[in-house]
């Protein structure tokens, strides 16, 4: 058990007391003035540090290709996500009200809403910590996400449609088989709240990100009741160890599947049967951690006041 632990250990940690003390020499030095139009240093971060070699890239490329504005691409798939939805929770509706079920649609579609969270958790997990920009399929994605790492503010300054229709693209096109396919209440129950939040489970990202302040009030209601993601719980996602609370839609499986080491465990059964080491096992360097932007309410762990 001791050499499992010691291996283990050494597996996710191979470089942890360098890294803290390059950390911590970063974290001690004195203040430095701006080195772009957009990018302000956080205070206390050296400019000769990876800290602040990382923050000479443009956070502007976090944002990708569009920029933080809506296209009128972005808005018709986002449009095309939602009425795929709509008709599969018209469906299920319409089903229900003909057959007289109801509790089972209403419990298709509490399950939909679980499980969800725990398919964001899954999915974020997996593109945090495998492949890269090249990888086929899920390469822009994964791309996107390192840069939300480095750059977490912009996810509040993206336009709704700007933010949603990467995922619009997928439940437009996920969903029309079910659309076509069944009238039944309870697959589209399912469906329905399933697809719903996977889909708005970016809103409810950037919401974690918001500053309570300019959140609308309800917003604000339902994070605090946890029925939608908590801003501090999403922020313990950003900062070390960084690799916990990857779930963004209520967070309800966050505390399970950190305390239960799922992802862990997830991780080392890739490891010894595929050789494949998860970012999260790197002490955090460039890829993982906050660049400065400027936005002056952040704290130092990128997130805005909460
Ligand atoms: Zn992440
Ligand atoms: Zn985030």
């Amino acid at each position: 058990m001791y050499a499992i632990t010691t291996r283990w250990h050494l597996l996710k940690h191979p470089h942890s007391l360098r890294a803290r003390r390059r950390l911590h020499a970063a974290l001690q030095a004195p203040t430095v003035t701006p080195t772009a139009t957009i990018i302000t240093v956080t205070p206390g971060v050296n400019p000769n540090s990876n800290l602040s070699m990382a923050a000479s890239a443009n956070p502007k490329l976090a944002a990708g290709d569009q920029g933080l504005h809506s296209t009128w691409s972005h808005r018709a798939w986002v449009a095309a996500g939602c009425a795929s939805l709509l008709v599969s929770l018209a469906k299920s509706i319409s089903a229900a009200c003909d057959s007289g079920l109801l509790l089972e649609p209403f419990l298709a579609a509490a399950a939909g809403y679980v499980l969800a969270d725990l398919g964001t958790g899954v999915y974020h997990w997996g593109i945090d910590n495998y492949g890269g920009p090249s990888t086929p399929v899920f390469g822009a994605q994964i791309d996107a996400f390192q840069g939300h790492h480095r750059w977490p503010w912009i996810i509040t300054r993206r336009e709704f449609a700007n933010n949603l229709h990467a995922l619009g693209r997928v439940m437009a096109l996920a969903m029309l088989p079910f659309d076509l396919a069944t009238d039944d209440a309870v697959v589209h129950a399912f469906a329905a709240v399933f697809g719903g939040c996977i889909m708005f489970s970016q809103l409810f990202h950037a919401w974690a990100h918001g500053t309570k302040s300019r959140l609308p009030p309800l917003v604000v209601a339902l994070q605090d009741l946890g029925l939608l993601v908590s801003r501090g719980e999403h922020a313990a996602h950003h900062r070390p160890p960084y690799n916990g609370n990857y779930c963004i839609v209520s967070g309800v499986w966050n505390e399970f599947l950190d305390k239960h080491r799922v992802f862990e465990a997830m991780e080392m059964v890739i490891f010894f049967r595929l050789g494949v080491r998860p970012r999260s096992w790197s002490e955090p360097e460039s890829e993982w951690m906050e660049h400065a932007g400027d936005d002056g309410n952040r704290t130092s762990h990128g997130m805005q006041e909460i």
